[in-house]
């Protein structure tokens, strides 16, 4: 079958080391089986990533010389490439999963379900504790009423493990109640989910191969749970170690010097390219690369599976 993958950054800022890395990989990891590249623009949340930084990440993604087959600029069959223009693939699939009885309104604050004694996962996000389960439609009228409030909607989370094999890191797997629990398929500001948008995307685009971090890892049984309800079918999964600073902290928007506006001003992108390849295991020391060059040394197995601390002064 021929490989389609894609980049799929979230705009809220200049493209940074982390972005990089995974366009990187994703572009390297389908180009070398000869497959397509599809950008897409994951700004759910318009007002937090709005239309020109979009527009700024293109730019940016171009002048590392990676290219894409189908997306913003250059267009394509499966357009709109910007999440904040397909609400209504996200509204169809939202009303596939109501007629199968799964969606159900919840009223909960933010602030409530942190003070909930809920377990709370690995990477920190609070286990739903179906409190909202199960209200009859009056209940739901009447908290309504009472609360003033909007109602989030979220998926009835089935009694289920969910395996999969992961392209990078291997075997994974999940016991939905306790580890995951009923999520979040629309924001109470009516903004639909991440979960629910990046699986009608993939799906709709064809995308055969998901290229992202480890953070994301825990959360791919959620979308596959969403892949079977909806009827379609699931690419392969690589997820990669995280990027971490000379101090071992995450890599973030605040580390000013990962940008691209600071780093493009130092290197080229050759220069850039090369010392993350490096980094991840592929290329032999820092020197500049360009991505086309690096698709005769690339390969998932020279990557390593822990976080990847970047030394200090490499950068
Ligand atoms: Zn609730």
């Amino acid at each position: 079958m021929a490989v389609t993958g894609r980049f799929a950054p979230s705009p809220s800022g200049r493209i940074h080391l982390g972005n990089i890395l995974c366009c990187l990989l994703a572009w390297l990891s389908a180009r070398q089986k000869g497959g397509r590249v599809i950008l897409r623009i994951e700004d759910l949340d318009i007002a937090r990533c709005p239309r020109r930084y979009g527009e700024q990440m293109c730019r940016d993604i171009q002048w590392l010389g990676l290219d894409w087959d189908e997306g913003p600029v250059i267009g394509g069959p499966s357009g709109p490439y910007e999440q904040s223009r397909r609400t209504a693939l996200y509204q169809a699939a939202l009303r596939r999963l109501e007629a199968q009885g799964l969606v159900y309104p919840c009223f909960c604050t933010r602030a409530e379900l942190h003070a909930a004694s809920a377990p709370h996962r690995e990477d920190g996000q609070v286990v739903y504790p179906g409190t909202c389960r199960g209200l009859t439609a009056e209940q739901a009228a009447e908290r309504a009423r009472r609360t003033g409030r909007a109602p989030a909607l979220r998926l009835w989370v089935p009694e289920e493990e969910i395996t999969f094999t992961d392209g990078h890191m291997g075997e994974y797997r999940e016991w939905l109640p306790a580890d995951c629990g009923d999520f979040l398929l629309r924001r109470s500001d009516g903004i639909f989910a991440y979960q629910l948008a990046v699986v009608v995307d993939d799906a709709a685009m064809g995308v055969t191969e998901v290229v992202r971090g480890a953070d994301l890892l825990a959360s791919t049984p959620r979308q596959l749970l969403l892949y079977r309800l909806l009827g379609l079918e699931a690419p392969a999964f690589y997820h990669f170690p995280l990027l971490l600073g000379s101090d071992g902290q995450r890599l973030s928007k605040r580390n000013a010097d990962a940008g691209l506006d600071t780093l493009g001003e130092r290197y080229t992108a050759p220069e850039i390219l090369g010392k993350l390849a490096y980094l991840a295991g592929f290329n032999p020391s820092a020197e500049p690369r360009s991505g086309e060059s690096l698709l005769e040394d690339f390969a998932w197995e020279k990557v390593p599976r822990a976080d990847i601390r970047i030394p200090e002064g490499l950068f």
